[in-house]
């Protein structure tokens, strides 16, 4: 490591970069604001592991080069988020089982040069809500949202609940996911796909003990404010939402109400985690992760 003393007398450390630094990454669009370059720098560096994190923009229309870039200059893993999560598949080797199942990789680790793809992003998910509750098997769970990240949660969960409903504008998208838990879980889960309104917030919110947001942090505020006016969330409730800005209203007013509460800062790191260990064969530091992702998110505009 290099220190470097900057005109205001602060100290950095610098990684030092050989020939041997093993580099790691993440590919999306727009990258700017990520938090994984800290968070996994920070956990190399306290390994004293030679390896490196690197956020390179790859564009919608790029990412067959990119894959190729990866493949040519040896990088021995990269991150992979929006809008990459789906159509990289068909870029790589190998793909898991979750991430084939689930139909997204998010993580993409080199094995014998071979480009094999991963999904982390349902198991962090399932982590941080074991995290604030014992069991989850037997409840009744909402998700809203049926994205990327709603897919990856729906199926590790449909393997736990009793009942997922999964609630979005575009129904037909929830119904796709619900139709897929089906294939996963046979019968064992009863599963459902409502639009996203007030009224299908009322009814689903209303007898569920777990609740998921995957709705992007532009968009849920207004629906929040809808679980939160109706008194839909509170004690005996178990919520998760995925956004991890630094302020979040509905989460302080849900707890306020009594219901216990994660934002995605828990599950950005345990995915980083367990990135980090398909890279490096190594358990990672994850209060040194958790550290470097609080300090990067205060620090950070978004
Ligand atoms: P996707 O783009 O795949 O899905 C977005 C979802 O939001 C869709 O269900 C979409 O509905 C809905 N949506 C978008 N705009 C609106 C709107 N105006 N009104 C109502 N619904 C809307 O995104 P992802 O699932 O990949 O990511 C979702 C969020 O989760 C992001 O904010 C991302 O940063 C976060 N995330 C956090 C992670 C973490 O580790 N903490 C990991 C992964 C994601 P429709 O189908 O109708 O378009």
């Amino acid at each position: 490591m290099n220190d470097l003393t900057i005109a205001s007398g602060t100290s950095l450390s610098l990684p030092t970069i050989s020939g041997a630094t093993k580099v790691c990454g993440l590919i999306g669009d727009p990258i700017e604001h990520s938090l994984s370059p800290a968070i996994h720098n920070a956990a190399f560096r306290s390994l004293d592991i030679d390896f490196v994190y690197v956020p390179f923009r790859v564009r919608r229309g790029e990412l067959a080069e990119a894959i190729g870039g990866i493949r040519s200059l040896g990088v021995l893993g990269v991150n992979v988020t929006m809008p990459h999560k789906t159509d990289v598949l068909r870029f790589l080797d190998m793909i898991d089982r979750t991430a084939r199942e689930i139909g997204a990789v998010n993580t993409i680790v080199r094995n014998d040069g071979r480009l094999q793809g991963c999904n982390t992003d349902g198991q962090a998910a399932l982590a941080s809500l074991a995290n604030l509750r014992s069991s989850l098997s037997g409840s009744t769970a909402v998700i809203l949202g049926a994205g990327g990240a709603a897919r990856a949660i729906a199926y590790h969960l449909s393997k736990m609940v009793e009942e997922l409903a999964i609630l979005n504008r575009t129904r037909s998208k929830a119904s796709r996911i619900t139709a897929k838990i089906r294939m996963w879980s046979g019968t064992r889960t009863s599963c459902r796909s409502q639009g996203l309104n007030r009224a299908s917030l009322r009814k689903e919110v209303s007898r569920a003990s777990l609740l998921v947001n995957t709705l992007p942090v532009h968009v849920f505020p207004r629906f929040g404010k809808i679980l939160v006016q109706e008194k839909l969330v509170g004690r005996g409730m178990t919520i998760l939402d995925v956004n991890y800005q630094r302020e979040n209203e509905f989460l302080a007013e849900a707890q306020l109400a009594g219901a216990k509460v994660a934002d995605g800062l828990d599950m950005l790191v345990r995915q980083a985690a367990l990135s980090f260990r398909l890279w490096t064969g190594r358990d990672a530091p994850i209060d040194v992760m958790r550290g470097a992702a609080i300090q990067a998110r205060a620090t950070s505009s978004r």
